[in-house]
């Protein structure tokens, strides 16, 4: 599942696919307006470089909090410090509402720039952890992917962010990994030079 946060951590793109390509897309005009319009929020476009400095750092300190609660870990109280740092960018109205009978408290964002951005961020986050649990936070099983999602599956088996791309790429490679073997091991029975010829067929 895709989350306000998640989609924020993900703007650090990596090539799953296994060229070795990163593209951090977080000072991109293109991606700036695809994640505003996405999330309902409003900033200006493109954000200034000192702001996009800042949200490069909080990007980081999030993903170190999101790989330590995928790994079973909870949160610190450093953790909980900078998230309150960022929750102080962007305060919220509250309003009351009556929606289909049901009574709730609706909050809306006071600012409209990056900063309140940063602060729903980090109020998303904190609501996937209390609403739901930190050890549903997770890595893309596929090493070159490294996308993070939220695991709200039933069975919390998820394991790849997307299993027709990662999940199929990475049946592929280990289909051809264990053939590489049997390859290996069938090569040492025999001859040198069939083995040899063998390889080249590669
Ligand atoms: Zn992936």
């Amino acid at each position: 599942m895709e989350t306000l946060w998640s989609d924020f951590l993900n703007s650090e793109w990596h090539d799953w696919k296994g060229s070795g390509y990163s593209e951090d897309r977080l000072g991109q005009e293109k991606w700036q307006t695809y994640y505003l319009n996405q999330w309902q929020l409003k900033a200006q476009v493109p954000a200034d470089d000192e702001t996009v400095g800042v949200m490069r750092q909080f990007r980081s300190r999030l993903h170190d909090m999101s790989v330590r609660c995928a790994a079973g870990a909870t949160l610190a109280a450093e953790d909980v410090d900078e998230l309150n740092r960022m929750l102080d960018l962007g305060p919220v109205k509250r309003k009351a509402k009556l929606e289909g009978g049901e009574l709730g408290i609706g909050l809306t964002p006071v600012r409209e720039d990056w900063h309140q951005v940063m602060a729903e961020v980090a109020a998303s986050f904190l609501r996937s952890l209390i609403d739901g649990e930190g050890n549903r936070i997770r890595i893309c099983d596929n090493p070159d992917c490294r996308w993070v999602f939220y695991d709200d599956t039933r069975n919390r088996t998820k394991k790849y962010c997307d299993d027709k791309m990662c999940g199929n790429l990475m049946k592929v490679r280990r289909f051809r990994a264990k053939k590489k073997q049997e390859q290996n091991k069938a090569g040492r029975k025999i001859p040198s030079r069939t083995s040899e010829s063998a390889e080249s067929h590669k």
